[in-house]
């Protein structure tokens, strides 16, 4: 018998309509004849649980959280990954056997991409650039991958004070939080630099980080999770400097490479959609 029935998975968001994964996952669910669908589904905050609902009366395969839902989805899920817990946010779930299981793939997808371009965490100095959701999936799972210690740096005191007793807490790294200043310098122990916050994306593509670009140096390794542009004024300024740079755009392909094998079991097309990915932003 011919099944016509499409396996479902996608995003819940609000504002979502700009969320390229959709791109990304269809491209991979093709390049592997998987008869699998991406849906991008506006859901509004007061909305979320019936939504949920809606993965288990459909049966979907799983879901994407983006903003505003990645905390907020918690109450709904039958069990998180030890990642998910600690960072308190969830942006993959997986439905296996009528249980909603909560996952973080940002930071995994990041590490993925470290990893991939020769880079270790073991042992290493991390210094992050912001206190926001990417920020704290990153940190987190930078101290779980064996990085030593983690400086914060952050504009909001709070946030960035939150995070760093977070990793000091809740894992074997050390952490602090370093205010942020006028032409901040990087401190100089560090292996691993990330701007983490929202500072470059597009249309605000000639922005940077208010950082002592001189105080980059060609020992580190300078990530920035802006994917759009792929080469942000941040990261250009570091390679001048000497510094091996990473883009945002692999982490963006591994976390969905990530999401894909936990939804259909699947090695992921990581080529496939890397290539789906840069066509979108070309
Ligand atoms: P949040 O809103 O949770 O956090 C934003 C962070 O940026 C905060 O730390 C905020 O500081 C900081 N920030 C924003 N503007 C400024 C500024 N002018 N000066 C100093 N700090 C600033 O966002 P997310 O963490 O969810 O996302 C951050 C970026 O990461 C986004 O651009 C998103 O697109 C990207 N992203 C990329 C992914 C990838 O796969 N490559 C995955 C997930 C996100 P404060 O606390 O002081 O407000």
């Amino acid at each position: 018998m011919k099944n016509y029935r499409a396996e479902l998975t996608g995003v819940f968001g609000d504002p979502v309509d700009d969320n390229p994964t959709g791109v990304v996952e269809e491209a991979a669910f093709a390049a592997k004849n998987l008869n699998y669908r991406y849906l991008t589904i506006k859901v509004l905050p007061e909305d979320l649980g019936k939504a949920m609902d809606s993965v288990k009366i459909f049966g979907m395969k799983g879901i994407n959280l983006t903003m505003p839902h990645k905390i907020k989805v918690l109450p709904y899920l039958d069990e998180l990954s030890p990642a998910a817990e600690i960072i308190g946010a969830v942006n993959t779930v997986i439905q296996k056997e009528g249980k909603l299981f909560g996952e973080n793939t940002d930071g995994k997808g990041f590490v993925t991409a470290l990893k991939n371009s020769g880079e270790t965490l073991d042992k290493k100095n991390v210094t992050i650039l912001g206190a926001g959701g990417a920020a704290r999936a990153i940190a987190v799972e930078c101290a779980l991958n064996g990085a030593a210690h983690i400086n914060i740096i952050n504009r909001s005191i709070e946030k960035g004070e939150e995070l760093a007793s977070l990793i000091q807490m809740k894992t074997d790294s050390s952490a602090k939080y370093l205010n942020w200043k006028n032409n901040m310098a990087i401190p100089s122990d560090t292996d691993i630099l990330i701007n983490a916050t929202s500072i470059g994306f597009s249309p605000n593509v000639t922005d940077k980080p208010d950082i002592d670009y001189t105080t980059i140096t060609p020992e580190m390794c300078v990530c920035d999770v802006i994917f759009n542009p792929a080469e942000t004024i941040f990261l250009k300024s570091a390679a001048e400097n000497g510094a091996k740079t990473i883009t945002g755009l692999g982490m963006l392909v591994q976390q969905a490479a990530l999401n894909f094998t936990l939804w259909t079991g699947v090695e992921a097309p990581v080529d496939v959609m890397e290539d789906a990915l840069k066509k979108e932003f070309e």
